[in-house]
């Protein structure tokens, strides 16, 4: 552990960020500095032999037939949903707590988003209240059900088979946006794997980040994968250079992909390191705040460690005089986005969703945090609120 101390000499404590990607990179700064280097030396800067090597190792690790790295984890939902065909007439279900990336595509795409709202416990689409959404957009007879995009909201993967059912009986497309859960599983099966499409972010933050703006499309359907990798290389055939559809420039640059492939060695370590810490949280905030639990059926991957308490603004001015880092996500849920209140139905209409936007707060969380940080948190916790 890089950080075995929180104490400096002098008796003040260190600030803790929400995410320590610093200490990341000094662990493993030779092999992540030699592999830019040979990128740099090779110029393959656009396609280069890394984005391949890695787009393998990918499909290695998350056991998926297919993945297609590209620009970022917008462009990679974009892609996927323009695969599947969805546009102006289409309706997505989409839960209103998320990031708004989720639903900023739907509507790019000229289709309509529709708000579910979340269990309470997982804060992940509720596939109740997507039937109840589905059955009142039946009725509506505007738009026809075509989609649904489950988040796996902070790691926690979604409720796929209960979702699958719902797909099923309605003929629609399920897309995972797995941006914040890369690495979770499921009974054993990865992050993935869970939906026909699934895409992920490699934003710096995210479970697995390079250090510029970088996604993934993973999928077993090979005619899928070979429609979804040629609308992201502006619609090129086999070829090469008939444009076969209208497509998008969203690609992965060599020099990101070299990072990830260095930062992929020591994910599965990060990963249990993540575990591992969200058990301390557990145990040292059951008593003080409503905290996530660890799922019995799935392995989250602890992307963001989030609590609820109704003391939320006293406990974050606590932890910030301590200088401890804390985040909203999210403070406004998408149904209430100035933006999308044109396809919502106004504050009241989710509750669990409005709830959860009005008590939620994030902790520090990421693999360099060390037993006696996350003590003193939740001290600093359990003393605001008792
Ligand atoms: C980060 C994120 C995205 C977008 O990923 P980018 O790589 O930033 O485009 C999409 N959905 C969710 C849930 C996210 O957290």
């Amino acid at each position: 552990m890089p950080l075995d101390d929180a104490e400096t000499t002098t008796g003040q404590h260190h600030p803790v960020p929400l995410v320590d990607l610093k200490s990341q990179y000094l662990s493993l700064q030779s092999r992540i500095e030699a592999r830019i280097h040979n990128v740099l030396q090779e110029g393959n800067f656009i396609l280069g032999p890394e984005v391949d090597e890695l787009e393998d190792a990918l499909k290695r690790f998350a056991n998926v037939g297919h993945a297609i790295c590209v620009a970022n984890g917008t462009d990679a939902l974009r892609i996927a949903l323009m695969a599947a065909g969805i546009g102006p007439g289409d309706a997505v279900f989409v839960p209103a707590f998320t990031f708004v990336a989720t639903a900023e595509v739907v509507v790019d795409l000229g289709a309509r988003p529709v708000f579910v709202d979340i269990d309470p416990q997982t804060f992940n689409i509720d596939p109740d209240h997507l039937l109840a959404r589905i059955e009142e957009t039946i009725r509506d007879n505007s738009h026809r059900p075509r989609a649904v995009i489950p988040v796996d909201l902070f790691g926690r993967p979604a409720d796929y088979d209960r979702i699958a059912e719902r797909a099923e009986q309605y003929d629609m497309f399920v897309l995972s946006d797995a941006a914040q859960s890369f690495g979770a599983s499921v009974h054993g099966r990865r992050v993935g794997t869970l939906a026909a499409v699934t895409t992920t972010s490699f934003y710096p933050s995210k479970t697995l980040g390079c250090y510029a703006d970088g996604g993934c499309i993973f999928t077993d359907e090979e005619e899928r994968a070979g429609e979804m990798r040629c609308l992201a290389r502006h619609g090129f055939g086999a070829d090469g250079f008939s444009a076969v559809r209208i497509g998008m420039n969203s690609r992965l640059d060599t020099i990101q992909a070299a990072i990830l492939l260095t930062k992929l060695e020591i994910f599965e370590d990060e990963l249990n390191t993540r575990r591992r810490i969200a058990g301390w949280y557990e145990t040292g905030l059951a008593q003080a705040v409503i905290t996530p639990g660890a799922p019995s059926d799935a392995e989250s991957a602890w992307c963001v460690y989030s609590v609820l308490s109704e003391h939320r603004d006293r406990i974050r001015e606590s932890l910030a005089e301590e200088k401890i880092t804390t985040a909203i996500y999210y403070s406004i849920p998408l149904h209430l986005q100035p933006a999308y209140t044109e396809f919502g139905d106004g504050p009241g209409s989710l509750p669990a969703t409005e709830f959860a936007s009005r008590q939620i707060f994030a902790l520090p969380m990421h693999p360099y945090l060390d037993r006696a940080t996350v003590d003193r948190i939740c001290e600093v916790i359990v003393r605001t609120v008792s």
